[in-house]
Protein backbone atom coordinates (compact mmCIF):
# COMPACT_ATOMS: atom_id res chain seq x y z
CA UNK A 1 0.00 0.00 0.00
CA UNK A 2 1.41 3.19 -0.97
CA UNK A 3 1.10 6.05 0.79
CA UNK A 4 -1.63 6.00 2.68
CA UNK A 5 -0.89 9.36 4.79
CA UNK A 6 -2.84 12.27 6.12
CA UNK A 7 -1.47 14.50 3.75
CA UNK A 8 -3.01 12.94 1.09
CA UNK A 9 -6.31 12.50 2.57
CA UNK A 10 -8.93 14.75 1.98
CA UNK A 11 -8.09 17.68 4.72
CA UNK A 12 -4.28 17.27 4.24
CA UNK A 13 -1.84 19.48 2.77
CA UNK A 14 -2.02 17.59 -0.57
CA UNK A 15 -5.17 15.64 -0.71
CA UNK A 16 -5.69 13.26 -3.35
CA UNK A 17 -9.44 13.92 -3.65
CA UNK A 18 -11.25 11.45 -2.49
CA UNK A 19 -8.18 9.93 -0.99
CA UNK A 20 -9.24 8.18 2.16
CA UNK A 21 -12.38 6.18 -0.01
CA UNK A 22 -9.32 3.55 -0.08
CA UNK A 23 -8.77 2.97 3.46
CA UNK A 24 -11.80 -0.16 3.71
CA UNK A 25 -10.65 -1.54 0.57
CA UNK A 26 -7.27 -1.66 1.36
CA UNK A 27 -7.60 -3.32 5.23
CA UNK A 28 -9.69 -5.91 3.32
CA UNK A 29 -7.13 -6.84 1.10
CA UNK A 30 -4.39 -6.72 3.74
CA UNK A 31 -5.83 -9.10 5.49
CA UNK A 32 -5.83 -11.38 2.46
CA UNK A 33 -2.46 -10.92 1.81
CA UNK A 34 0.43 -12.99 3.18
CA UNK A 35 2.85 -10.00 3.33
CA UNK A 36 1.89 -6.50 3.41
CA UNK A 37 4.33 -3.56 2.90
CA UNK A 38 3.17 0.24 3.62
CA UNK A 39 5.17 2.97 2.17
CA UNK A 40 5.34 6.68 3.26
CA UNK A 41 6.36 9.68 1.77
CA UNK A 42 8.50 10.17 4.51
CA UNK A 43 10.74 14.63 3.44
CA UNK A 44 13.00 16.20 5.15
CA UNK A 45 11.38 20.20 5.75
CA UNK A 46 13.58 21.10 2.53
CA UNK A 47 12.78 18.35 -0.09
CA UNK A 48 13.43 19.39 -3.43
CA UNK A 49 9.69 18.75 -4.42
CA UNK A 50 8.25 21.54 -2.25
CA UNK A 51 7.13 24.85 -4.32
CA UNK A 52 9.74 26.62 -1.60
CA UNK A 53 12.34 24.53 -3.23
CA UNK A 54 11.24 25.60 -6.36
CA UNK A 55 9.49 22.37 -6.51
CA UNK A 56 5.75 21.18 -7.77
CA UNK A 57 4.21 20.76 -4.66
CA UNK A 58 3.24 22.65 -1.16
CA UNK A 59 5.11 21.17 1.94
CA UNK A 60 3.87 17.45 2.47
CA UNK A 61 4.56 14.59 4.25
CA UNK A 62 7.43 16.11 6.46
CA UNK A 63 8.74 12.94 8.51
CA UNK A 64 7.19 12.89 11.76
CA UNK A 65 4.74 15.26 11.12
CA UNK A 66 1.14 14.14 11.73
CA UNK A 67 0.76 14.87 7.68
CA UNK A 68 3.13 11.75 7.86
CA UNK A 69 1.50 9.54 9.47
CA UNK A 70 -0.66 6.51 7.74
CA UNK A 71 -4.26 6.76 7.81
CA UNK A 72 -5.68 6.42 11.34
CA UNK A 73 -8.34 3.87 9.30
CA UNK A 74 -6.28 1.45 7.92
CA UNK A 75 -5.78 -1.55 10.47
CA UNK A 76 -1.75 -1.30 11.09
CA UNK A 77 -1.57 -4.41 12.75
CA UNK A 78 -2.07 -6.14 8.83
CA UNK A 79 1.06 -3.90 7.66
CA UNK A 80 4.18 -6.37 8.28
CA UNK A 81 6.83 -3.25 7.32
CA UNK A 82 6.80 0.38 6.83
CA UNK A 83 8.75 1.54 3.85
CA UNK A 84 10.03 5.28 4.20
CA UNK A 85 10.90 6.82 0.91
CA UNK A 86 11.63 10.34 -0.57
CA UNK A 87 14.01 10.74 2.43
CA UNK A 88 16.90 12.24 0.54
CA UNK A 89 16.37 15.86 -0.22
CA UNK A 90 17.14 16.06 -4.20
CA UNK A 91 15.10 12.51 -5.18
CA UNK A 92 11.69 12.88 -5.92
CA UNK A 93 11.17 9.27 -4.12
CA UNK A 94 8.04 8.49 -5.80
CA UNK A 95 8.81 4.92 -5.81
CA UNK A 96 8.91 2.75 -2.73
CA UNK A 97 11.94 1.15 -4.31
CA UNK A 98 13.37 4.21 -4.93
CA UNK A 99 16.88 4.00 -2.37
CA UNK A 100 14.89 2.04 0.04
CA UNK A 101 14.86 -1.92 1.38
CA UNK A 102 11.45 -2.61 -0.49
CA UNK A 103 13.31 -4.79 -3.02
CA UNK A 104 15.28 -6.81 -0.50
CA UNK A 105 12.91 -7.42 1.56
CA UNK A 106 10.63 -8.97 -0.78
CA UNK A 107 13.59 -11.01 -2.39
CA UNK A 108 13.78 -12.57 1.30
CA UNK A 109 10.24 -13.40 1.84
CA UNK A 110 10.39 -14.80 -2.04
CA UNK A 111 7.93 -13.20 -3.18
CA UNK A 112 7.05 -13.12 -7.26
CA UNK A 113 4.22 -11.26 -7.07
CA UNK A 114 3.00 -7.59 -5.90
CA UNK A 115 0.08 -6.02 -5.80
CA UNK A 116 -0.60 -2.40 -5.68
CA UNK A 117 -2.96 0.07 -4.34
CA UNK A 118 -2.58 3.83 -2.46
CA UNK A 119 -1.94 7.35 -3.52
CA UNK A 120 -1.95 8.48 -5.81
CA UNK A 121 -2.72 6.45 -9.00
CA UNK A 122 -0.90 8.74 -11.63
CA UNK A 123 2.71 9.48 -9.72
CA UNK A 124 3.77 7.27 -6.55
CA UNK A 125 1.18 4.06 -7.47
CA UNK A 126 2.60 4.42 -10.44
CA UNK A 127 5.79 4.80 -9.80
CA UNK A 128 5.73 2.13 -7.73
CA UNK A 129 3.82 -0.49 -9.82
CA UNK A 130 6.84 0.65 -13.01
CA UNK A 131 9.93 0.07 -10.49
CA UNK A 132 8.18 -3.30 -9.40
CA UNK A 133 8.11 -4.39 -13.02
CA UNK A 134 10.98 -3.71 -13.71
CA UNK A 135 12.42 -5.36 -10.82
CA UNK A 136 11.19 -8.53 -12.54
CA UNK A 137 8.09 -9.02 -10.15
CA UNK A 138 4.73 -9.57 -11.41
CA UNK A 139 2.61 -6.91 -10.63
CA UNK A 140 -1.43 -5.99 -10.29
CA UNK A 141 -2.77 -1.98 -10.00
CA UNK A 142 -5.79 -2.66 -8.31
CA UNK A 143 -7.55 0.96 -9.16
CA UNK A 144 -10.65 0.41 -7.43
CA UNK A 145 -8.52 1.03 -4.50
CA UNK A 146 -6.42 3.65 -5.30
CA UNK A 147 -7.30 7.65 -6.27
CA UNK A 148 -5.42 10.00 -8.91
CA UNK A 149 -4.08 13.84 -8.55
CA UNK A 150 -4.96 14.21 -12.06
CA UNK A 151 -3.44 17.67 -12.03
CA UNK A 152 -4.25 17.71 -15.80
CA UNK A 153 -7.49 16.08 -16.80
CA UNK A 154 -6.58 12.26 -18.25
CA UNK A 155 -3.25 12.11 -15.87
CA UNK A 156 -5.18 8.62 -14.52
CA UNK A 157 -5.83 7.12 -17.80
CA UNK A 158 -2.53 8.09 -19.27
CA UNK A 159 -0.71 6.19 -15.65
CA UNK A 160 -3.29 3.54 -16.34
CA UNK A 161 -1.44 3.06 -19.70
CA UNK A 162 1.68 3.42 -19.58
CA UNK A 163 1.37 0.95 -16.50
CA UNK A 164 -0.07 -1.36 -18.73
CA UNK A 165 2.74 -0.54 -21.44
CA UNK A 166 5.06 -1.85 -19.28
CA UNK A 167 3.22 -5.51 -18.67
CA UNK A 168 1.46 -4.04 -15.53
CA UNK A 169 -2.37 -5.77 -14.88
CA UNK A 170 -4.53 -3.13 -13.87
CA UNK A 171 -8.17 -4.22 -12.56
CA UNK A 172 -10.45 -2.22 -11.59
ZN1 LIG B 1 6.20 13.64 -1.64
Amino acid sequence: MVDVQNDFCPGGALAVPDGDAVVSRINAMAREAPFVVATRDWHPPDHGSFASQGGPWPVHCVADSPGAQLHPGLDRGLVDVVVDKGRAPDLDGYSGFEETALEQLLRERDVDSVDVVGLALDYCVKATALDARRAGFDVTVHRGATRAVEVGPGDAERAVGELRAAGVEVLE
